[in-house]
């Protein structure tokens, strides 16, 4: 099929009431796993990559795999940058084939985050690329351990009065919003504000992104796509599943040196993780 830009499987979810999952990867494993579970459920899917992720594999190495990937494949797969940190990053991404970027202005001034956010939509849109941005703070440091939402308040949560300014002058394809959620393990119950997301849900037409979506229970999860989320991002808990194949691996046969047989947990297990978020977030059967 090829890749797809975001608006094109964000706007069926909002529509359809479900949410297409976006999983961070860092090598060929990984896109396989996702993007075959993917294909086997008839999910959308949303592959990510985080600046150090791109870093890892190199970004024309990867871009091209997941490129391939997607166009052996039944659904539609888009090719997303991750919490993008400057315009010259989107903007060597949209050159390598991205199909969607993400750029994370939520640390710097309200008008700064405007005007780089509008300066990447401009670029983006004129090559049918779809830009993510972010208005507040996620807690934790993406890539971190632990996620830290504690020490949120709610002056770096999204605030909704600022929401129809932001994406009035941005042009962006859809918004991720801070309501409680942090990157990471979290090391405590996260409170997510449901009532800030209706709020936010009630001020702006585009669809609205969860992070930190790994760890969350199912009945958060499922709150919040009823009321408006319509992209939820994995990292962690694909990585911990991954990890777990691994020590299967080892623990079965520790003499096993081949990493055709070793990786192979690590996908099974990867794969039982991805299908239970796409059972979870509606997307299966979509496509
Ligand atoms: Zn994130």
């Amino acid at each position: 099929m090829g890749l797809a830009n975001m608006k094109s499987v964000l706007i069926p979810a909002m529509k359809g009431g479900y949410a297409v999952p976006a999983f961070n990867v860092c090598n060929l494993e990984y896109i396989k796993i996702v993007i075959q579970t993917a294909q086997r459920l008839h999910s959308p899917v949303i592959i990510a990559l985080h600046p150090v992720e791109i870093e890892y594999a190199g970004l024309e190495e990867i871009s091209n795999m997941v490129r391939i990937a997607a166009q052996n494949a039944d659904i539609p797969v888009v090719l997303h940058l991750d919490h993008g940190d400057t315009y010259e990053r989107a903007a060597r991404c949209i050159v390598n084939g991205f199909t969607s970027v993400m750029y994370d202005g939520s640390h710097i001034p309200f008008n700064e985050n405007v005007r780089t956010t509008a300066q990447v939509v401009k670029l983006a849109h004129s090559v049918n690329v779809s830009v993510e941005a972010e208005l507040g703070l996620v807690g934790g440091a993406e890539g971190s351990k632990y996620a830290h939402n504690h020490g949120l308040d709610a002056t770096q949560l999204t605030s909704p009065s600022e929401v129809v300014e932001f994406v009035d002058r941005t042009d962006i394809d859809s918004l991720a919003v801070a309501i409680g959620s942090a990157h990471g393990l979290y090391t405590g119950e996260p409170h997510i504000d449901i009532e800030r997301l209706k709020e936010i849900r009630r001020c702006t037409d585009i669809p609205l992104v969860l992070h930190g979506g790994s760890g969350l229970s199912d009945t958060i999860i499922r709150e919040c796509i009823e009321n408006g989320i319509s992209k939820i991002n994995i990292a962690t808990e694909l990585k911990i599943a991954y990890h777990q194949g691994m020590i299967h691996s080892v623990e079965k046969d520790s003499s096993e040196y081949d990493p055709r047989i070793t990786f192979q947990y690590a996908m099974e297990e990867a794969a039982k993780l991805i299908e239970s978020k796409i059972n979870l977030f509606g997307s299966r059967d979509r496509v």
